[in-house]
């Protein structure tokens, strides 16, 4: 039966344990693992059957355990000691406006299609929703003025089963989310807050919770509304599910429905970062608004709103863009780009790497970068991939200046050392790790553990996780239908001794997760060694339509089930952020071995080397710039192949031959007291190596330094007075792209010969005609450097040239020089800019102009 009226009745909890469903409600906070044993303790079973969900646990908790428990001086202390420290956490005051003397308070919105924070709340994919969740938690830590938006799938990412052939099963669950941690906004009245979107023929509502992620609120958007047609509720049904259209339309909820739902709370997010692209349609909604508020034209709104959006690319390949057909935006963005006061094509072509293209589908990513000042990708090495990748939409400039910087990912520190490491360090490094890992900790300290100890620490962990791993295994045959001596057998699979890999993460081709499968029968005599035996644990889901990735998982579980592998092979299903957890506190080796460059960035192995483990990988994302011989291991050497079967075989024969003769030798390599000293030595060497860098605090700093800081000041600056300056802006870069077609390098000269000495120096004068420019109006440069086989000026260097003289009739002769100092074939060229003091930088009209 449908019920005719709803109403919802609040959990009321005895007046002592009241704190227990505040901190309920918080998704993070620096001392949550606290929190949850305090959960744990009211009844360990039911913590476990929720899932570690304390909204749903607390609900579902009986009235008598959870009033014996309030009569309990020794838990009623506990929870009063934790709750003081949850308020001081909340209480602290930070200025991060003042910090960098910024006015006006802005805010930072941070937009993501997904958050990974918590198991229960299941509405991540992988690696790009894990990110923006540690990032949030950095962001709570340090105090910046952050909210986040996303969109709330009532089914979340599909749960993976495996039936008896090994083949991917995907399960939807409906989610409630009421017995999450997530508030409904609503008005004053008590009415759900509610913001609509246009669709054709129709306005699409959507409701909006809120999460806790520390001091920070995170709001969601669900289309799950009474008043939307039945289709229109199932907008928000799935992350990544659906087809194109789907698509298209829960990118409009997050990008067009998320800024109104921060305006109908009354944010005023002027800085906006875009965590991929899938949240680039934000950036005409802002423009929209500010054009309605300020009475701006289109170009001028453009200015300001560019100003405050970031966006950062998380994508090494074309294939994984969001495209939407002409068709598809012609159905949901007529109505919306007249009101922008722009023409179709004037539209489409923000979308469009080639803006005359009139078959080129609208793609969020170049719509991303033409809208936001700042851009960036997630790895030094994925920084050069998208400088590459996205060069057509800056025509003509060199690839090393495409305005796309790189800031590297990082992970939440607290979030993913386990507690016997945590205790060390605590003993060890002192609090600062805990509070800062970026700038407050003393990595060095880890030289002080003794060598004992460490491994001692570490030993334990990897204990845990082969009792979790058991469990597991045996829940999941169980359920499979498994027979009883096959669950039995569960029990026994891998040993807590021996040196256990770790593997997990989604199963694309690109990530080779049966790369060490190559060579069988070599790998089963490499694990098969009773005196030295290894194991690896496998766990990662597949897209759902990707045949290629459920074909590698069964694999892997047929390997699994082979006599050779058999309890040392194991794959584990549903990998999410809980099992997560275990493997990378728990693995000696976390391997990695994308097929470079095509991993942007990866984390999973930054959160096993705070654990210890050992890093192995193929040079490809962060791990191309973090590797050091010390500690960890390089597959290759980071070349790159034309042919992948050839790489594939080459690979894994490196990868065989470091577990040979380097990570097995060492692992077992005893001394008296059975410690592996010198692997030992390796584990204390990659934690104070990576340890520092790679944390999402770093990283915050990075995005607040580089961008946030930046940003807000260039937002501020073109805002000010009637937005003069953003006005100001608009009209400028029309009167030079109307001028640009007659600007010419009519001549260059230099005073070398064909042969110079190194230490020489070269004069270059050159003749500009700038027609109805003004020299105030553009910079002219040499571009200068080493020639390449094919004759191309690689890495080149600029000199700024100096006006000489007006030569008449709209001529100017510039001079410069350029210093010899390397020897070998050079070439230099002249350049003209157009430069203003309010660009962020010189390729943001797209014009330049080669002699
Ligand atoms: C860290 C993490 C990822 C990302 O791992 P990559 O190495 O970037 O592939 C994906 N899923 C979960 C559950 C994680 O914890």
């Amino acid at each position: 039966m449908h019920p005719a009226h709803l109403f919802y009745v609040q959990l009321r909890l005895p007046e002592k344990l009241r704190p227990l469903q505040e901190m309920a409600f918080n998704l993070y906070w620096p001392r949550d693992l606290e929190t949850a044993s305090l959960f744990r303790r009211l009844d360990p079973d039911l913590w476990d059957e929720t899932g570690h969900n304390p909204v749903l646990f607390l609900r579902l908790l009986p009235e008598e355990r959870l009033m014996a428990c309030a009569g309990d001086p020794g838990y009623t202390a506990e929870l009063d000691r934790i709750w003081q420290q949850y308020q001081a956490y909340l209480g602290r005051r930070f200025s991060w406006s003042q910090e960098h003397n910024l006015t006006g308070n802005p805010v930072i919105a941070y937009f993501s299609a997904e958050f990974g924070l918590s198991a229960a709340l299941p509405i991540y994919a992988g690696g790009l929703g894990l990110l923006a969740g540690d990032y949030m938690k950095s962001a709570s830590d340090l105090g910046l003025p952050l909210v986040g938006v996303g969109l709330l799938y009532r089914e979340g990412y599909f749960r993976q089963r495996l039936d008896r052939q090994g083949w991917q099963q995907e399960v939807y669950p409906r989610y409630n989310f009421y017995d999450l941690p997530l508030e409904l906004e609503r008005r004053a009245d008590g009415s759900p807050l509610i913001i609509q979107v246009a669709f054709p023929d129709r306005e699409v509502k959507a409701q909006v919770w809120r999460a806790k992620v520390g001091r920070l609120n995170l709001y969601f958007l669900d289309a799950d509304c009474q008043d939307n047609w039945e289709s229109d509720r199932s907008i928000t049904d799935r992350l990544y599910g659906g087809d194109l259209e789907k698509r298209i339309q829960q990118e409009i909820l997050l990008g067009i429905g998320g800024v109104r739902a921060l305006a109908a709370l009354g944010i005023e997010a002027t800085i906006c970062h875009l965590n991929e692209g899938h949240s680039a349609f934000l950036a005409l909604e802002r423009i929209r608004r500010l054009q309605e508020k300020h009475g701006l034209d289109f170009a001028a709104a453009r200015e300001l709103a560019a100003s405050g959006h970031i966006f950062t690319t998380h994508t090494p390949v074309a294939a994984g863009i969001d495209l939407f057909p002409p068709y598809l935006m012609d159905k949901y963005f007529t109505d919306y780009y007249q009101s922008l006061g722009l023409s179709r094509q004037e539209f489409l072509a923000l979308g469009r790497q080639d803006p005359n293209n009139q078959q080129e589908p609208f793609n969020m990513a170049v719509l991303a970068l033409r809208l936001s000042v700042w851009a960036n990708g997630v790895s030094r090495l994925h920084g050069r991939t998208a400088r590459k990748m996205w060069q057509s939409v800056w025509p003509e400039v060199p690839e090393g200046e495409i305005p796309i910087g790189a800031i590297t990912n990082g992970v939440h520190t607290l979030s993913w050392v386990g507690s016997r490491m945590a205790a060390l360090y605590d003993r060890y490094l002192g609090p600062g790790w805990r509070e800062d890992p970026a700038e407050a900790a003393n990595w060095a300290g880890v030289e002080h553990i003794p060598a004992r100890e460490l491994w001692q620490a570490h030993e334990e962990q990897r204990e845990e996780l082969v009792a979790f791993v058991r469990k597991k295994l045996a829940a999941q045959l169980e359920a499979r239908g498994g027979g009883l001596l096959e669950i039995a057998g569960a029990g026994e699979v891998l040993h807590p001794r021996a040196l256990t890999i770790g593997f997990a993460r989604r199963f694309a081709a690109y990530k080779r997760p049966a790369l060490l499968f190559s060579d069988p029968e070599r790998l089963a005599r490499l694990f098969g060694d009773p005196q030295r035996p290894v194991q690896v644990i496998f766990a990662g889901k597949a897209h759902p339509g990707d045949e290629e990735g459920k074909k590698l998982i069964q694999q892997i579980v047929a390997y699994a089930g082979r006599e050779e592998f058999r309890s040392r092979v194991v794959f584990l299903e549903d990998y999410d952020l809980e099992m997560a957890r275990y493997l990378v506190r728990g693995v000696d080796v976390w391997l990695g071995n994308p097929r470079r460059p095509l991993e942007a960035s990866s984390t999973s192995g930054m959160k096993a080397v705070l654990n210890g483990a050992l890093h192995v990988s193929t040079l490809d994302g962060w791990w191309d710039e973090a590797w050091t011989p010390a500690a960890g291991w390089a597959i290759g050497r980071g070349e790159v192949y034309g042919d992948v079967a050839y790489q594939d075989a080459l690979e894994a024969e490196q990868l065989y031959d470091l577990l040979e003769k380097e990570i097995i030798p060492l692992f077992y390599a005893r001394d008296g007291e059975g410690l592996p000293a010198a692997w030992v030595e390796r584990m204390k060497k990659s934690i104070q190596t990576y340890g520092p860098v790679f944390n999402t605090h770093r990283m915050v700093r990075e995005y607040s330094r580089q961008f946030y800081v930046p940003a807000a000041g260039l937002y501020q600056r073109l805002e000010a007075g009637r937005q003069e300056r953003a006005r100001n802006l608009a009209a400028w870069k029309s009167r030079v792209h109307a001028g640009w077609p007659q600007v010419r390098v009519e001549r260059v000269e230099d005073d070398g010969g064909r042969d110079l000495a190194v230490g020489s120096i070269l004069t270059v004068r050159a003749w500009i005609f700038l027609g109805a420019l003004q020299p105030s109006d553009v910079s002219v440069e040499i571009y200068h450097g080493s020639l390449d086989a094919g004759g191309e000026i690689i890495a080149g260097e600029k000199e700024t040239m100096n006006l000489v003289q007006e030569t008449g009739e709209g001529r100017y002769l510039y001079s410069g020089v350029i210093s010899c100092r390397r020897a070998g074939r050079q070439g230099y060229n002249v350049r003209v800019l157009p430069c203003h003091v309010d660009l962020a930088h010189p390729f943001q009209t797209g014009l330049i102009l080669w002699g």
